[in-house]
């Protein structure tokens, strides 16, 4: 008889769920498996936590703003899906932006490297830290490494080789503004593993990150060129574009990131969808209708429906993942990833009336300072496709692991707070012609010390009980959209070997 094609159901229609259905179906073409792909989302809207508001000319984000470009996984699924020529470059003159400290804006001191100083001059001038903060931070050149290979805290760590007020004052709120996280409780490992590399190669945090800081640009030159014969030629489509934005370090779409979501639907028009119906549970050892081969799984729906799978991808987050898995295997490690609640603030005012230059991208706001919000982006600035030219759009952060009460504030209420805070720092009294809320209910999850073990323990286990089943996206191995894309494409390609035997 002729192979009767597998069904494999991915739970989620976020990028990572949306771009591992995308490389299902090409890992399964390339080695002639036939499949049916279904897709399951909750929500009528595909994307998750991407979601691009066009409107009056302004392309506004309410999830993620960018992503990291160094990162390839995402570039080369932009060249898979053609749709590279859409990219665009954050604006390079647009580059500097400011920490608040005791009420006022200091500029970033140059040759910070995610939140961690390279250069020792700028260090020396900042007014962000106390002669006893900058003495602090340069023991980082004497301190030994610490012994031992377990994890520890962000916040441990950095505190130990550049001393409580760096951390505070410059780092924190550099990194807690990626992870929206408590560094006293995110994991290093699982976050920045490359900073403990630095500390155990280089015995200093500060030589580390500066030989990697000066090994980053000449991005054409780079690790892709080893793959290849000769040279040059070894070039790959995310090389050219890197060489092409000069290393732009921040990448975007002429009409945000819902062209990557819109691309992925197009291309999986000939998948099955189930969108606007939540996967409830997970059936082990379905015997399938009498005309068919029994299926190793079901998924079963909110409505009843029962799909019958002899694979399936989780790509929702911890807290929903667990209740389709708890049944099957232990699910602490799921537990164990809490997720903090967010949201932002777009304001947009005519120019004419705006009444202020701003040379910058934006400003943080240090834990610190006790205020609500956590940074402002100048994103007419930053990003040059998102606003008319004779408008300003800024973006304003509120919430944090630990501080997430404003979060649930009233537009109204959200709108007057951001507005105050704008007011008190930089001194925009002007009216906004446009405001847009936007709420990310337990949307950041925040990786536990100790998350890259147990997640390794976890997929080993999860693959014994329920072999066939997998799990990827921002719960599991990196938050980025880059991260997330690499692990869905990881996924599939081990999920159509698996399902060749
Ligand atoms: P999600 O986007 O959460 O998708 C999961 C999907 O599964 C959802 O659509 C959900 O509805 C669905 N779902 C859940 N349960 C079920 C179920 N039982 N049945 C069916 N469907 C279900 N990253 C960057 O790279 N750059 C940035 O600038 C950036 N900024 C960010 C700003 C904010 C405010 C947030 C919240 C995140 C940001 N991130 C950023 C991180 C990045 O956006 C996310 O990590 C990524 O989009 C997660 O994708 P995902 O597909 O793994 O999960």
């Amino acid at each position: 008889a002729a192979a009767e094609p597998k069904t494999i159901v991915v739970v989620g229609g976020g990028i990572t769920g949306l771009a591992a259905a995308y490389y299902l179906r090409r890992s399964a073409e390339a080695a002639g498996l036939p499949v049916r792909v279904a897709i399951a989302e909750a929500s009528e809207r595909l994307g998750g936590k991407i979601e691009t508001l066009r409107k009056d000319g302004f392309v506004i984000e309410k999830g993620p703003d960018s992503f990291l470009a160094r990162k390839k996984a995402i570039l080369d699924l932009a060249v898979d899906l053609g749709i590279e020529e859409e990219l665009v470059p954050i604006n390079p003159s647009g580059k500097k932006s400011f920490i608040v400290f005791r009420g006022k804006l200091h500029p970033m001191p140059d040759g910070l490297m995610l939140g961690i100083p390279t250069e020792i001059a700028p260090m020396l001038k900042t007014g962000l830290l106390s002669p006893a903060g900058k003495l602090r931070a340069g023991l980082d050149f004497v301190l030994p490494a610490r012994k031992g290979n377990d994890d520890e805290s962000i916040g441990d760590f950095l505190t130990r080789r550049l001393g409580r007020e760096v951390v505070e004052r410059i780092a924190e709120p550099l990194l807690a503004g990626i992870y929206a996280g408590e560094l006293d409780k995110l994991s290093l490992r699982a976050t920045f593993p490359q900073f403990r590399e630095a500390e155990l190669k280089h015995g200093s945090l500060i030589l580390g990150m500066r030989r990697a800081m000066r090994r980053r640009p000449a991005p054409a030159a780079g690790a892709g060129g080893a793959a290849g014969q000769a040279g040059q030629a070894a070039q790959t489509p995310a090389d050219a574009i890197l060489a092409r934005y000069k290393g732009a370090p921040f990448l975007n779409f002429r009409r945000g990131l819902a062209t990557l979501v819109e691309a992925l639907e197009r291309e999986l028009s000939g998948a099955e969808w189930r969108r606007g119906r939540k996967a409830t549970a997970l059936r082990k050892g379905a015997a399938g209708a009498s005309d068919e081969p029994a299926r190793r799984y079901a998924v079963v729906f909110d409505d009843g429906e029962e799909l019958q799978a002899d694979a399936v991808v989780v790509t929702a987050p911890a807290y929903e993942a667990e209740a389709l898995l708890r049944d099957h295997v232990d699910c602490g490690m799921l537990r164990a990833v809490r997720y903090a609640s967010v949201a932002n603030v777009v304001l947009a005012f005519d120019k004419a009336s705006f009444g202020r230059e701003f040379a910058g991208s934006g400003f943080l706001v240090p834990r610190t300072e006790g205020r609500q919000i956590t940074a402002c982006t100048w994103t007419s600035t930053k990003w040059l496709h998102t606003s008319p030219p004779d408008k300003v759009l800024l973006r304003c952060y509120i919430g944090r692991s630990g501080d997430e009460d404003a979060v649930s504030l009233p537009d109204n209420q959200l709108i007057r707070l951001v507005r105050h805070d704008l007011e008190e720092l930089i001194g925009v009294t002007a009216a906004p012609v446009m405001t847009e809320v936007t709420r990310l209910h337990r949307s950041m999850p925040q990786y536990p010390v100790g998350h890259v073990e147990a997640m390794r323990d976890f997929k080993r286990k999860l693959a014994e009980a329920l072999p066939g089943v997998w799990t990827a996206g921002a719960a599991f191995d990196g938050i980025g959209l880059p991260d997330c894309i690499r692990q869905a494409k990881e996924t599939a390609e081990a999920a159509i070997r698996e399902l060749c035997g």
